[in-house]
């Protein structure tokens, strides 16, 4: 096989099946045969490079906005206090919590600008026919800061904080608060976007240069749809991996090609990424990442996560201690959210991903479809459990009127926030193209048992 028709296939990023490359997916969303995971870098349709970069403007002018003005403003006792974005940070950081103060300043401020700037800055020329300098580290970036962006954990904050607020003072929505929205639905759909699409897009770009082709031609064409045909073993109809087969797909950009045995660091053709067949010790950095989470879980929950003074009353208020008093108040869809959140989907994710280590540790070929759905589950839903710390970060902000009461972060903030970390660094670590090896393996010993059967 030559390096040209190694572009014509695919290496399922979840299951390392070998597909082939359907000349064009039109706008439908390509899926692998096996373990179903979406090919988003495939589509070629969907929303166009003119769509997504207009959005990704407006967004950035969203952005700009939440950030200079006002979220909440809170009225007790004629005294007015008000929560910006950086403020909420601010006082999180004077309240001695630098470390959970930096964490929501990276996943609310930063990198949230960092994806929108590096984004235009791709998106821009590429728009006009031109392929910008340092193409593959800015979209290196993007993927890497992307999801660690949680502006819509936020907004979803900021509503569980009013909700809160109503009962003891008078909320008035900030216009911030409506451009923040603005900002979570833009942000979604530029995040549905796959930046490994831009390589197809470089790519038809630099073969124009050479062949001349101007790019409104290249751009114009359109194919009509195919479907993914898995690669087979030549003999045996089985499909095969992309390991089995001797290659391996890069993760950041797709490109399949051929693996360099006996070396050590070997790197991707196109975007220089380091490739792995398997992610070295995927396995044990993800034990250690999770019983570490499990270590910080244990405070996250007896310890307070809040400090009220009231009039001179102290008191302190635990997660589960918070979600007991919407209850017994009668804001019961907010105990279930905040529950949900804080408490239900960290011990998910701890338990999912101690199942999956697990059964891979063990090389057990059991269910590999219910796990591969497991694992995106998890995935997905992972950065939802940092609502928590954003509502902290929210009310401590709001609740500081002098004597007559201050809300300040206790020593359980810093240790939930360490249990979100902690475990979307596992997940992220965990290799799910294990999952499937072990079902590889088990077919092929299978094979080789039976009689006749070379
Ligand atoms: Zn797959
Ligand atoms: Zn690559």
């Amino acid at each position: 096989m030559t390096s040209m028709e190694y572009r014509r296939l695919i290496a399922c990023h979840e299951c390392d099946l070998l597909l082939r490359k359907p000349a064009s997916v039109g706008a439908r969303v390509a899926s692998c045969t096996r373990c179903a995971a979406k090919l988003g870098a495939l589509a070629d349709g969907g929303a166009s490079l003119d769509g997504i970069c207009a959005m990704t403007l407006a967004a950035l002018i969203a952005f700009c906005i939440a950030q200079a003005f006002p979220v909440i403003e809170l009225r007790a006792n004629g005294v007015t206090s008000e929560a910006t974005l950086f403020g909420a940070v601010r006082s999180l950081w004077s309240g001695e919590m630098c470390m959970v103060a930096a964490m929501v300043f990276c996943s609310s401020t930063v990198f949230p600008l960092i994806e929108l700037m590096a984004f235009l800055y791709l998106l821009v020329p590429l728009r006009i026919g031109r392929v910008p300098p340092r193409f593959n580290r800015v979209l290196r970036v993007v993927q890497l800061v992307r999801p660690w962006c949680m502006v819509e954990v936020f907004m979803l904050g900021v509503l569980v904080t009013i909700v809160k607020m109503v009962s003891i003072a008078d909320v008035i929505a900030g216009p911030g608060l409506f451009a923040l929205a603005g900002l979570t639905v833009m942000l979604a759909i530029v995040a549905s976007f796959d930046p490994g699409r831009l390589w197809a897009v470089h790519e038809r770009l630099t073969s124009a240069r050479r062949t001349g082709i101007r790019w409104s031609k290249v751009e114009g064409r359109r194919e009509r749809f195919m479907r993914m045909q898995p690669v087979r073993e030549p003999a045996r109809s089985s499909a095969v991996t992309a390991q089995r087969a001797g290659l391996v797909g890069c993760h950041a950009c797709g490109l399949v090609q051929a693996h360099a045995e006996g070396r050590t660091r070997q790197r991707c053709s196109r975007c220089g990424h380091l490739l792995h067949r398997r992610h070295a010790d995927s396995l044990t950095r993800t034990t250690s990442l999770l019983l570490a989470a499990v270590f910080a879980y244990i405070p996250a929950n007896l310890l307070p996560i809040m400090h009220a003074s009231t009039l001179g009353r102290f008191e302190d208020d635990t997660i589960l201690g918070g979600v007991a008093y919407f209850w017994s108040s009668g804001d019961w869809p907010l105990a279930v959210v905040v529950f949900i959140a804080s408490v239900l989907v960290p011990m998910l994710k701890l338990a999912v991903l101690a199942l999956l280590t697990l059964t891979a540790r063990r090389g057990s070929a059991w269910r590999p479809r219910e796990c591969t759905v497991l694992y995106r589950l998890v995935e997905r839903i992972g950065r939802w459990s940092m609502l928590d710390v954003f509502v902290v970060a929210l009310t401590v902000t709001l609740v500081h009127f002098g004597s007559f009461a201050v809300i300040t972060a206790g020593p359980a903030a810093l240790a939930f926030a360490a249990v979100v970390i902690l475990t979307m660094l596992a997940s992220h670590q965990f290799d799910s193209r294990l999952i499937w090896d072990s079902v590889d393996a088990a077919r092929h010993r299978a094979r080789t048992d039976r009689p006749g059967v070379r």
